[in-house]
Order: C-alpha cells, then structure tokens, then sequence
C-alpha cells in the first residue's frame, strides 16, 4: 500500500500535525510518500525526509507560496494518480478540509474527515472518529476501489521525529498551474500569539467575563503558560474578539494537553470543540454548570477572583 501524507507549510516551515501523521502512516505497513509545496521548500523537505516522511516529492515554486486550492490539487492530484496512491493524510485543519474535499472528489476516491485513529485490518483500513458532540464513536472500515482520503485530528499521534527518507526535487507541469484565483498575499491575524489548533495549552473565556474590557484577565491567564488563547461563541458574537479564537462545532476543533474554560457553561456546541482535551479545567460560579461534566477539575467560584489568583500562582511557580 502507498500512503501520501500531506506536509502543511507556513512560510517555508512545515507545521508540526504534518509530523503526526507522518507518525500515523509509520502506524500501517506501507510505503510513505509524502508531499510539500511552497515557496523554498528544500530546507523543509530535508526535515521531513529525516523524520520518517519516506519518499518526500519537494516542490518549490514562487505560485507555491500561498495555499491556492485549485493549483495544490492539480498537483497532488496527478501525484496520486502517478504514485498509485491508496491511502492519502492531510491535517484536519482549514488547508486539509478545503484540499481533501477536491481530491476524492477529483480523484474519485473515498473520504473521512476528522479521524482520530486510523489501523489496517488485513487489506482494509479502520478509521474511527466521533459522533455527536464526542458521545458515540464510530469505527468506519473503507474497502472497494478508489483511493481513501483521511484528514486526521491534531495532537493525537505524536510527531514523528526519526525514521527513514530521501528527498526528490520535483517540477509541476505548467499545466497544472492553471487557476481561476490568485491568492497575493496571506495575513495572520493573530500574529506573535499561539495557534489554536497547535496548541498544548488553550485557555478559554466565556460569556461570564461580562465583557471585553475584563478579558485581559484570561488573556494574562494564557500568557503566564504560553497558552493559546480561546473563547466561546458567545465571546466572539458579542465582537469581543475575533473568529479566529473561536473554539466548538462552528469554530476550532482542538485537542490540547491542558484546555481552561473561564466562565464558560459548555454548551454541547463548545464541548464538541474541545471535549477530547487531556485535561479540562473548568472556572464557573455555577455549580451545575454543564462544563463540570467533562472537567477533570472544577472550581466553582468567581473568575474574577480565581483568574487572576491562578495567574500569579503560575507565574510565581514557572519563575522559581
Ligand atoms: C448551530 C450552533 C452552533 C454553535 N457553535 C458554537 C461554537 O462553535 N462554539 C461555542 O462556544 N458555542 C457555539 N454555539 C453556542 C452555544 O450554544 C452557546 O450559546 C455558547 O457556547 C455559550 O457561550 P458561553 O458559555 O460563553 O456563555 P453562557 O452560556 O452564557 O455561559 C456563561 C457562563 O459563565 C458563568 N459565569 C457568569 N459569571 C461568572 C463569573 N463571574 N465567574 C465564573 N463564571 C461565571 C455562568 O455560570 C455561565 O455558565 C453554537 C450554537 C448553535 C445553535
């Protein structure tokens, strides 16, 4: 079996889910090949051959610089279709939703989004992902013709850090170039800050801060363990941040170690976003709050005290 695995990159750096699935598909017995595109990737593609990625196709193109979906699909379309690909890995983060979607429809194939394991049962592959907010899990077995397309839920293999590769240069045929859209520039909104979806520790605010003038106070939370930092919908409807913090079934999906809601209730929409954390602190002043069902830890309290006290708590703990 020949699985692809999808390397993300951000400015010519691979980004560490492109790792983990590198470690999923060392998981199977196959053979990796693995794909990276961007501006000035040969650095990159030697990281990834060193760290399992197998038989990593390297190519670098100025048109390569921004995720384009229409361009990345021709080429790893016709890289499938060379490589007699059965298996293909993305993240399931925004580049691998909006990649893999076009390719098994492109390619024909099968698709499952938001794995989070993945095995071989003999011949076939399992994947198993969750259903309704976390509380069924199902396991789907993929069998028949057609290439599998996988996109794989972050932090929950390891990253792969040794393993067997070589990198190929490659040159995409100019053909596969062609696209009705442009993208000229890409800005990062929360530039200098920890990406959600990367993050080992997310620390969340919720309507019960009152306000946007009170959500520094989460926000000193975060950066006393340079955390990510992630709100409710609530939070973001209100504009008093932006979209890109918004953590559940409409927002981010993450997985961190350690994920802290601060006057958060858990409303199954936020849950579905964030319930497979390792460890779930929750602050809330009401004791039934439905947050205290998943929480490994719980302080029924006011966060407006408890905030700030856990602040410097951290602080004082990580400067001794
Ligand atoms: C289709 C759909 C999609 C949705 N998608 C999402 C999504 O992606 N993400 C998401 O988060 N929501 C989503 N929602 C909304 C969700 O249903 C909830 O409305 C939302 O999560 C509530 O946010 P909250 O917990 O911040 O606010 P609230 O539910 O108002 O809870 C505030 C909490 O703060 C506590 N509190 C108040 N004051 C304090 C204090 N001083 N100290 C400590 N605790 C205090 C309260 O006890 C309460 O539990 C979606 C809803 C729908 C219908």
């Amino acid at each position: 079996m020949n699985i692809l695995t999808i390397a993300i990159q951000k400015n010519d750096q691979v980004v560490s889910a492109s790792y983990e699935l590198i470690e999923a598909a060392k998981q199977l017995s196959g053979n990796i090949v693995t794909v990276v595109l961007g501006n000035s990737i040969s650095q990159a593609a030697a990281e990834l051959a060193s760290r399992g990625g197998g038989k990593v196709l390297s190519y670098s193109d100025e048109r390569l610089r921004f995720f384009n979906d229409e361009i990345y699909t021709n080429i790893i379309g016709s890289i499938i279709e060379k490589h007699e690909i059965s298996l293909v890995l993305a993240p399931a983060g925004f580049y691998g939703k909006a990649l893999m979607s076009r390719l098994a429809a492109k390619n024909g194939g099968k698709m499952v989004s938001e794995v989070s394991s993945i095995s071989a049962d003999g011949e076939n592959i399992v994947v198993s992902r969750f259903h309704y907010g976390g509380s069924v899990v199902s396991d789907i077995t993929a069998n028949g013709e057609g290439t599998f397309f996988v996109t794989m839920r972050q932090k929950i293999y390891p990253e792969s850090n040794e393993g067997q590769g070589e990198v190929i240069t490659e040159t995409a045929d100019e053909s596969l170039f062609a696209s009705r859209t442009e993208v000229k520039e890409m800005k990062t909104e929360s530039a200098g800050s920890v990406n959600l979806t990367e993050a080992d520790i997310i620390v969340s605010a919720g309507r019960g801060m009152k306000g946007p003038e009170h959500l520094h106070i989460v926000r000193e939370l975060a950066e006393s363990l340079n955390a990510a930092f992630g709100a409710s919908r609530a939070v973001v409807d209100a504009g008093w941040v932006s979209y890109s913090h918004q953590v559940g079934q409409t927002g981010k999906t993450v997985n961190p170690k350690l994920y802290i809601a601060c006057a958060i209730s858990g409303a199954i929409q936020h849950l579905v976003g964030m319930r497979t954390a390792k460890t779930i602190v929750a602050v809330n002043k009401d004791k039934d709050a439905p947050i205290f069902n998943v929480a490994n830890y719980g302080i029924v309290g006011d966060a407006f005290e408890i905030v700030p006290a856990l602040t410097a708590k951290f602080k004082k703990e990580l400067q001794d």
